[in-house]
């Protein structure tokens, strides 16, 4: 379980590695914190001192745009080095070829790992071997967890419609090989979110998703009916290995968000999508950036979420150690 890997002792965020197990009120720290960021970096000077000094080490086993730039911006503003690798990974070699590369970059002196890997547990294994100074940030394992993009859809949701407990939410498409589905519906419940629907076909839908506390439609105009927020998934082609799907029209004429879908939607829903959209199949193109669309928000708020989470780890392995202004930042933020 990753509750004894994420936690020190005192309750302190260690490595993040999925949203389950997360308190709530560690989440909401971690919100409120990333709020306070988007003051602090509102101005002409974005850059913040709270990392200097720091190395940060984005190891990235599978294409990503926006999490790997975001992350890469996050820790730029807070003044870290930021070094990116690309990595090609060959799942015949896993185990030993992750840990040699972990021990070749700890060598480096990183301080942090942000890492993606289409194995489910990458992250949990880095953890797990990482030296005890050195933190591990999951940014997508296999279909597992993406737990900063649930935070980053958690902070969306709030700064557009409030908390989310008193919401409800459509989580629409390619559930089954979402991670993405799976850490916003852990965010979700733990902050008090009563009315979390998955709208799938029957064979995009995980089996015994019930028990996470959701309720699965199998149409799309039910799950839609008075929600406030639609969540919309990529359907992920590349983990889908038999014939889950006629085709991609058909997905789009049953499971797409079209014009005259939208329009039945309350006045004030607004519509999510972690990206890449593919356009025409999860949600018309003209759809994508318009009024009620939050898709860019996501984007933005995810600079500010990957802040605050790699501010609060390393500060709480700061302490006890000397602190930040001995760096010459004159403190946070
Ligand atoms: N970007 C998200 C992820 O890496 C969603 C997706 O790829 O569909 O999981």
């Amino acid at each position: 379980m990753s509750r004894p890997l994420q936690l020190d002792p005192q309750g302190r965020l260690r490595h993040l590695l999925s949203m389950d197990e997360l308190p709530r009120d560690l989440i909401v720290s971690i919100l409120d914190r990333a709020a306070e960021f988007s003051e602090a970096v509102s101005g002409p000077d974005k850059k913040l001192p709270n990392l200097r000094g720091r190395t940060i080490v984005n190891l990235f086993f599978e294409p990503s745009t926006r999490t790997r730039s975001t992350f890469e911006v996050a820790a730029k503003r807070l003044s870290a080095d930021v070094i990116n690798l690309q990595v090609s990974a060959s799942s015949t070699t896993k185990g030993e070829t992750l840990l040699d590369t972990l021990k070749t970059m700890e060598a480096m002196q990183a301080d942090m790992f942000v890492i993606r890997h289409d194995a489910s547990g990458a992250a949990h294994f880095f953890a797990e071997h990482a030296a005890p100074g050195v933190a591990i940030l999951n940014a997508g394992d296999g279909r597992h967890a993406h737990p900063t993009q649930a935070l980053l859809d958690l902070y969306t949701i709030r700064a557009r419609k409030g908390d989310p407990a008193g919401l409800r939410v459509a989580i629409v498409g390619d559930v089954l090989h979402s991670r993405v589905a799976r850490s916003d519906i852990h965010g979700l419940r733990i902050l008090g979110c009563k009315d979390i629907r998955v709208v799938a076909p029957p064979t995009l839908v995980p089996a015994g998703i019930e028990h996470m506390g959701v309720r699965v439609f199998h149409s799309l105009d039910a799950g839609l009916d008075g929600v406030d927020v639609v969540m919309l998934l990529r359907l992920q082609k590349e983990r889908m290995l038999g014939a889950f799907l006629p085709s991609a029209a058909e997905f789009h004429r049953d499971f797409g968000l079209t014009r005259e879908r939208f329009a039945r939607l309350k006045p004030d829903a607004v519509v999510m999508h972690p990206g890449p959209i593919n356009r025409g199949v999860e949600i018309s193109g003209d759809l994508a950036y318009s009024e009620r669309s939050l898709i860019l928000d996501q984007v933005a708020n995810g600079i500010l979420v990957r802040m605050a989470v790699m501010d609060m780890i390393l500060e709480s392995r700061e302490s006890g150690i000397g602190n930040r202004e001995s760096k010459g930042g004159g403190g946070g933020f």
